[in-house]
């Protein structure tokens, strides 16, 4: 049966009543049913693809004088880093917004320029728990993303990758809404191949401190492709590698945070291991854009890499903050803790290839917009979100 996307307009919302926008809009089906080259890449459980198809009104994309569809969207985890971006940029486009969050790793405070707005809404919920609305696209970002913090309460996390997105591709199916998942470039591991493509499996140690994160994530994106296959639910899954700028809560307890905060106030900076080990830092705005045009899109439900291709080491990192805070502080090794993956560095050519995205801002840049947002927080009203390790059985 041909599965039709449904899109609303606003007066159709008014009316509750929806209507087809787009004409017959075939996504993601089960590559089984297709004597195509996706099919051994389904089988082989990593990706399922479809043909391009032009769609009549895209959502969160536009050119030139094209109007965007007016859409209701659902953030989960809204009120975090890249949720409360995410929510100020659909709310600029136009969409109504229904920020969803439990403030385990974020507060109020983050979201508070958009309380209030006409077309924002704010509801405290548990992704754990079901949960009932009407939608049209649902971005499901609720984990914490920090490994300080997802390691604080592990089961806590891994059931929020449970139990969250088997609740919102459960409520997907049912509104006929598109969701993106959150997923991450930790499902990779300590990666053995580099940089790493979306084909690859990964190397995941499933019973170490960080598996609740990773194995979580992996599982989370187990839970989508089987409802893409079982159900039809119209999935995108996007791998999002470290990402940094305006909105990160300064005592999150990532490197970056970490790195500016430290320098800000003179402090050493805490280097883990000997500051070899190596990530890629994508600034926000070039996230939250990337994030917009996979969701809009129609050739792909992923899993897609979502990343800076440019790779830096740790120390070369502190070298820069120390540079962009013109600080004074100096490099304080301390231990690496475990399983810390040695590499990481996402191959984007998918996401180039698929919508033309790739990131523009460089490492320099966005650590000096970072460091001037950081600058100006009020700290006195921050809250470290996990601050009593003892309470998680360290
Ligand atoms: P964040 O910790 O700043 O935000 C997560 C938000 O989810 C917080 O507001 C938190 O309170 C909320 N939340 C957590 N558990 C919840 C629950 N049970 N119910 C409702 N809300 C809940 O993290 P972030 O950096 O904004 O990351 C957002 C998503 O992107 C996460 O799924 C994360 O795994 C993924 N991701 C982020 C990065 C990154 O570098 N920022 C990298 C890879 C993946
Ligand atoms: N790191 C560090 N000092 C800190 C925080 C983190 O050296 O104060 C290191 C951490 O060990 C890892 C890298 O920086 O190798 C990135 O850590 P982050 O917590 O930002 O995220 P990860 O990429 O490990 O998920």
């Amino acid at each position: 049966m041909m599965w039709r996307r449904l899109l609303r307009t606003e007066s159709a919302f008014s009316s509750r009543a929806p209507i087809a926008l787009a004409a017959a809009i075939p996504v993601a089906l089960i590559a089984r049913d297709r004597a195509s080259p996706a099919t051994s890449q389904c089988e082989a459980g990593y990706k399922l693809t479809v043909p391009p198809v032009k769609r009549g009104q895209r959502a969160f994309t536009h050119a030139g004088d094209e109007k965007p569809v007016f859409s209701r969207v659902l953030v989960t985890g809204g009120a975090g880093f890249l949720g409360s971006n995410l929510c100020r940029r659909l709310l600029a486009e136009g969409h109504e917004v229904m920020c969803l969050d439990n403030f385990l790793t974020s507060q109020r405070s983050n979201i508070s320029d958009m309380i209030g707005h006409p077309r924002f809404e704010l509801i405290r919920h548990d992704v754990t728990e079901n949960f009932y609305c009407e939608c049209d696209y649902i971005f499901n970002m609720a984990c914490p993303a920090s490994p300080p913090q997802y390691q604080f309460n592990p089961i806590k996390t891994t059931k929020i990758s449970f139990f969250g997105t088997l609740h919102m591709c459960g409520l997907a199916k049912r509104v006929k809404a598109r969701i993106l998942q959150a997923s991450t470039g930790e499902v990779y591991g300590d990666p053995l191949v580099h940089p790493q493509p979306e084909s690859y499996w990964g190397n995941v140690n499933p019973i170490g401190i960080r598996a609740c994160g990773n194995e979580g994530k992996r599982v989370a994106e187990t839970l989508c492709f089987d409802y893409v296959r079982s159900n039809k639910v119209d999935v995108r899954v996007a791998r999002i590698f470290n990402t940094y700028g305006p909105g990160m809560h300064p005592y999150d307890g990532r490197v970056v945070s970490n790195f500016i905060l430290q320098a800000i106030e003179g402090k050493d900076i805490t280097i883990y291991g000997d500051g070899s080990q190596t990530r890629s830092f994508c600034f926000v705005d070039d996230m939250i854009e990337g994030l917009l045009q996979f969701m809009d899109q129609e050739k792909t439900v992923g899993p897609i890499n979502l990343g800076n291709p440019r790779e830096f080491s740790v120390k070369e990192l502190a070298e820069i903050v120390i540079e962009a805070c013109g600080s004074s502080s100096k490099i304080r090794f301390e231990p690496l803790p475990s399983d810390d993956p040695t590499q990481r560095n996402p191959d984007i050519t998918q996401a180039k290839e698929v919508m033309g995205w790739e990131p523009k801002t460089t490492l320099k840049e966005g650590i000096e917009k970072t460091v001037h947002y950081m600058r100006q927080l009020d700290l006195r009203k921050y809250k470290n979100p996990t601050p009593d390790k003892s309470l998680a059985g360290w």
